[in-house]
């Protein structure tokens, strides 16, 4: 059998961890600049857990969870999200007692998706959640942290914000009361795909991809027309706020999100240059679902972004490697070397050396590497008790005694 990894996983090395790593470090810095504390939840639950409030009829429950039976007959989900192992998290360990809680966590997620360019079925999210407070302000606080770290990560990126509001319950009934009326009405245009959410969730024929099912989608009841005054009062003034604070977005009134739970904010930050799946980051109020959940009636807002698609958008840092490469060309001189060695270490400067006694060797490695200098070791090295130090950015060459090194590799005009 050919070894092989499992379709829609990857590994991660090289350049892509350098990003990875990239982002969790402005994610955590800002993260803390806003006082939100981490979580890691373990990536398996009890299966309950999703099913119940994800909706029995959403894509992610019918077809995506990768779910087993331990040997002693619990049923066991890789997590698909991360909203409901927080919150989960938050009840098991009575963190609800001081509120608003606010954390953030950063970690794979598995949906057996169809893998495409930035489809996998294990990939990474970055999760943050504000449990306890009603207020707009969370809304805002959270687009906000969400613009800060996707324009660090993105500064040249074209990336767009969109909103809507999802309304309360009420709305949400009526609502979908009158988008069942007018879909049936139009039942035979609309894809199967869609004939079959008429009835259970017509909300997700809005964000349909099929062409027909957007044309029809066009003329659909809009939801502002049934907002309850105080539903009004939170989208007006979440507007208002992004607009002070400069955020650029645009309403989309066909934005409805996957997932059942939503209510009131919901936005997603979109770009053009990610193909069909085009989706960065999203997120929402999910007012009822703690409670669903087992804890007590408070609300909660979050946001959830795929660390592999920003990877794609986001640059190559083209950085000098401050690793010292040496070449060493022949074996007789391998106490030299050894000395150098123990230098270099009690002096904390990083070097690399490929085992291979040959200078071209060395040279093409260190170019390859982006390395800033290399150190030769040859005969006349040796018989002089000297070091040749080239600096692979300049080209200039120095001779140097052993206890120049430190400096002269210090030295930033060198
Ligand atoms: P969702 O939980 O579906 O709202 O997804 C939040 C974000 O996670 C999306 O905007 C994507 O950036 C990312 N994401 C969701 N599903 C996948 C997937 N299968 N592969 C890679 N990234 C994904």
């Amino acid at each position: 059998m050919k070894l092989r990894s499992v379709r829609g996983t990857h590994d991660i090395f090289g350049e892509k961890i350098e990003k990875f790593n990239r982002i969790s470090n402005i994610v955590s810095t800002n993260a803390h600049l806003k006082d939100f504390n981490e979580i890691q939840t373990p990536i398996f639950e009890f299966s309950d857990l999703f099913s119940k409030p994800l909706g029995e009829q959403s894509d992610v429950v019918l077809k995506e969870m990768y779910s087993f039976e331990d040997r002693n007959n619990e049923f066991l989900t890789l997590r698909p999200e991360y909203t409901t192992p927080m919150i989960r998290a938050a009840i098991t360990n009575n963190l609800l007692n001081d509120l608003p809680l606010k954390i953030f966590g950063i970690g794979p997620m598995f949906r057996r998706e169809r893998p495409q360019k930035g489809r996998y079925r294990q990939f990474n999210q970055i999760n943050f959640e504000i449990l306890g407070t009603k207020d707009f302000l969370a809304d805002v606080e959270l687009i906000l942290l969400s613009n800060n770290i996707l324009r660090q990560l993105l500064p040249k990126s074209n990336i767009r914000l969109q909103i809507n509001s999802l309304g309360d319950k009420k709305t949400l009934i009526n609502f979908k009361k009158s988008l069942t009326k007018y879909f049936n009405t139009h039942k035979k245009k609309l894809s199967e795909e869609s004939i079959k959410k008429i009835d259970t969730n017509p909300l997700r024929i809005l964000d349909s991809k099929n062409d027909e099912d957007i044309e029809i989608a066009k003329s659909s009841p809009k939801i502002y027309e049934y907002l309850t005054i105080e539903a009004k009062k939170h989208y007006e003034n979440l507007k208002s706020a992004l607009n002070l604070l400069e955020i650029n977005f645009e309403e989309n009134t066909n934005l409805v999100r996957g997932l059942d739970y939503y209510c009131n904010t919901v936005f997603e930050y979109k770009s053009d240059n990610l193909g069909s799946q085009d989706t960065l980051l999203g997120g929402g109020r999910y007012d009822g679902l703690i409670k669903l959940l087992g804890g007590p009636d408070i609300p909660g807002i979050g946001w959830a972004a795929g660390i592999e698609r920003i990877e794609l958008l986001m640059e190559s840092e083209k950085k000098i490697n401050s690793t010292v490469h040496i070449a060493l060309t022949n074996e007789k001189f391998t106490d030299y070397f050894l000395y150098l060695q123990k230098y270099l270490s009690e002096n904390r400067i990083s070097y690399y050396w490929n085992y291979k006694y040959n200078l071209k060797k060395s040279f093409t490695k260190a170019n390859i590497s982006s390395a800033s200098h290399i150190i030769i070791i040859g005969e006349n090295e040796y018989n002089g008790n000297f070091f040749t130090i080239k600096n692979l950015m300049t080209g200039e060459q120095k001779e140097l005694k052993l206890n120049q090194v430190f400096n002269h590799l210090n030295d930033k005009s060198r």
